[in-house]
């Protein structure tokens, strides 16, 4: 269910969610749907699965913590233990489904096989479709058995209003500077990198982890590059966007478009502190003296629009998109 090293670990800057849980646990008032809310990367999937092992524990009657090896414990850490569902995307699907939710339905009315609790995931929750949410707000309007369900959502505004109103909201705000910049550096082993990859971030810890790793970071370095080039004059866009691919896809249109955010802010008189690129400081004011702003307008339009297609993977000609914004950007240099 979780690639993390050790998913029991609390993360240092969920603790007051932790007490909240914990306490309604206590009190006999854990509602049977929570709603895990906030930007993605701050670890609220690694908090849905740790809480979901301490129901599902056969050792621990208390939520905080799992004992993390009893059978229960296992299974969850496996990803197979038979009371616990996750709804999720399918494989090449973008949304969640309505045939997954009246699947995932009728399972969960089958009986404990364990004898415990069921328990369910739904993670991104805004990705169901209209019509698979509105199929799971009739159970959770009439819950089966005991069964707990906790959403996870990065854009929970995307979610119906009456889906929000079935769950105890649990907020998952991004953490203190500090605290995520501590444990990222032990993460990663680099006080520096941590601060970098963090800034990138913003702010999310988990994310930023991503990011340091498989030389994320290094292929950011490279598209500063290309791009002082392109307005230069002395970079080929052909070149340049088939190097662009070679990043990925996704992670190029990322970079790129944050970037650009970047550059729109410095054109307008913000200060160079302030940047999301600020250890690319000052070839970032380099790039920003040579564009201009309505042309870095268009670039945000067109990367807006690259992203939206990449996303919905509609037969995508991979190098002709990124040509487009190599060729868009030389033609905005100022
Ligand atoms: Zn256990």
């Amino acid at each position: 269910m979780t690639a993390d090293k050790n998913p029991w670990l609390k993360l240092p800057w969920h603790a007051t969610q932790w007490q909240r849980i914990a306490a309604m646990q206590a009190g006999g008032r854990l509602p049977h749907a929570l709603l895990l809310r906030g930007p993605e990367g701050v670890g609220k999937y690694r908090f849905a699965c740790r809480l979901l092992a301490a129901v599902l524990c056969e050792r621990h009657d208390s939520l905080d913590p799992p004992c993390g090896d009893c059978r229960g414990c296992r299974l969850v850490a496996a990803g197979t233990h038979p009371d616990l569902q996750e709804l999720a995307p399918l494989e090449s699907k973008q949304q969640i489904g309505i045939d997954q939710v009246r699947s995932l339905i009728q399972r969960i009315g089958l009986t404990a096989q364990y004898g415990g609790r069921k328990a369910v995931v739904v993670v991104p929750a805004e990705r169901m479709t209209r019509a698979a949410a509105n199929t799971l707000l009739k159970t959770l309007e009439e819950p089966q058995g005991d069964a707990l369900f906790v959403l996870v959502a990065h854009r929970a505004g995307a979610l119906p209003a009456t889906i929000r109103s079935r769950c105890q909201i649990v907020n998952f705000p991004v953490p203190d500077t500090d605290v995520a910049k501590a444990w990222l550096a032990a993460e990663l082993a680099s006080e520096e990198g941590a601060e970098t990859a963090l800034r990138l971030a913003h702010g999310a810890p988990l994310n930023a982890r991503v990011l340091a790793a498989d030389g994320r970071l290094a292929a950011r370095e490279a598209i500063v590059a290309d791009l002082e080039r392109l307005i230069r004059g002395d970079g080929d866009p052909i070149a340049i966007a088939g190097g662009w691919r070679d990043t990925g896809l996704l992670d190029a249109l990322y970079w790129l478009l944050s970037m650009v955010c970047d550059l729109i802010r410095l054109k307008n008189g913000r200060l160079a502190h302030s940047l999301t690129h600020l250890d690319q400081g000052p070839a970032m004011q380099r790039l920003a003296r040579g564009l201009d702003l309505l042309g870095l307008f268009r670039l945000f339009d067109l990367l807006i629009e690259a992203r939206r297609a990449a996303l919905g993977q509609l037969n995508l000609n991979e190098q002709l998109m990124l040509e487009s914004i190599a060729i868009e950007w030389q033609r905005s240099s100022a």
